[in-house]
């Protein structure tokens, strides 16, 4: 009795029964119907920028689909299916991420899949192949990987997440049911992050700063994570105020560390452009770090704005590369931005 009643922990039951985020009901009611008339696709590629929940979507999605008796909609938890996803031990899961964090999935682990794809199925019912994030295939990897897709085999659902949807080879992505994944109005956003503890004008400058995300709104909210990045910002000013060398910072900020990977600095970065761009347009200074930059940009009316423009062009393409399988120079990379960076303000 006593071990029943520990799996009925409200945090326990969280784990047993994964949900969709709140901004996430469409598609899950979309998909949920379609699984349940047995018109599932084969193939989702659930694309959308970081930080909106896809991989919690698309765990609680290959939960439903291994459940062999759901409830409400959603796995029921209890059932053996259940249990055998919970232990980490269903024979018809299998989990495709890069061998280390940033790193490429290869073809080889592409390869490994023919077996699973090829085999009967273990129980009755789905076989889920969740593969993440998509875009980190190189192109024998998704070459590999287009085979399965195109002999589809009966009861295999592929779950494909990326951030970065152009990332991926043309030929993927067509055949993949696309499953998109909007930033949620700002008040679900806010309302979420409330419930998590994130409440006032933090929660919804870290929102801004999250491109609307809120679950890297959340993560942005993390003390370490708010010491870089302040750390970072600070070096973006000493370089706008001329008083850093941009080729000793891009040194220092090529590996930002544990806490902050080198996209979610670019990140950072391209949010604030994207705000010294909005507080320009609409003349609505509200933070000092931009008002303190804005001011120190060359020349004003709308002509001053182009170059920043093009500059955050430069740092989605610079995102770009940093999340396809180019394995960029970082190093390089950066120099490149810093000192472009450098020279808006001259
Ligand atoms: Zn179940």
């Amino acid at each position: 009795m006593a071990e029943v009643a520990n799996t009925r922990e409200a945090g326990d039951i969280g784990v047993r029964i994964p949900s969709p985020m709140p901004w996430q009901l469409n598609q899950w009611q979309r998909l949920g119907a379609q699984w349940a008339a047995g018109r599932c696709p084969h193939a989702l590629l659930l694309n959308g920028q970081a930080g909106l929940g896809k991989r919690r979507f698309a765990e609680a999605f290959s939960a439903l689909l291994l459940c062999d008796q759901p409830r409400d909609g959603l796995a029921c938890g209890e059932c053996r299916g259940c249990q055998l996803r919970i232990a980490g031990s269903h024979p018809d899961f299998i989990r495709v991420v890069p061998e280390k964090e940033q790193g490429p999935l290869k073809v080889e682990q592409i390869r490994q899949l023919g077996e699973f794809v090829g085999r009967t199925s273990g129980r009755e019912g789905a076989r889920v192949v969740w593969l993440s994030p998509a875009e980190s295939m190189n192109v024998n990897a998704a070459n590999a990987l287009l085979k399965n897709l195109e002999e589809p085999s009966g009861s295999v659902v592929f779950l494909l997440v990326t951030d970065s949807p152009s990332g991926l080879l043309p030929t993927i992505r067509s055949r993949c049911q696309s499953v998109a994944f909007p930033v949620p109005p700002q008040q679900a956003a806010l309302r979420w992050l409330g419930e998590s503890g994130v409440e006032g004008p933090a929660a919804s400058s870290a929102l801004a700063l999250a491109g609307g995300a809120p679950l890297l709104a959340a993560a942005l909210m993390e003390p370490e994570v708010q010491e870089v990045r302040d750390q970072f910002f600070g070096d973006l000013a000493a370089l706008a105020a001329s008083s850093a060398n941009a080729v000793a910072l891009a040194g220092q900020w090529d590996s930002p560390g544990d806490a902050v990977d080198l996209n979610l600095l670019l990140q950072f970065w391209q949010n604030l452009v994207g705000q010294m761009l909005k507080s320009r347009s609409t003349d609505t200074l509200n933070e000092q770090r931009v008002a303190g930059l804005l001011q120190r940009l060359p020349g004003t009316g709308p002509e001053s704005l182009r170059p920043l423009f093009g500059f955050y062009d430069q740092l989605t393409r610079a995102r770009q590369l940093l999340t396809g399988n180019s394995n960029p120079n970082r190093r390089l990379l950066m120099e490149e931005l810093m000192i472009r960076w450098s020279n808006l303000f001259r």
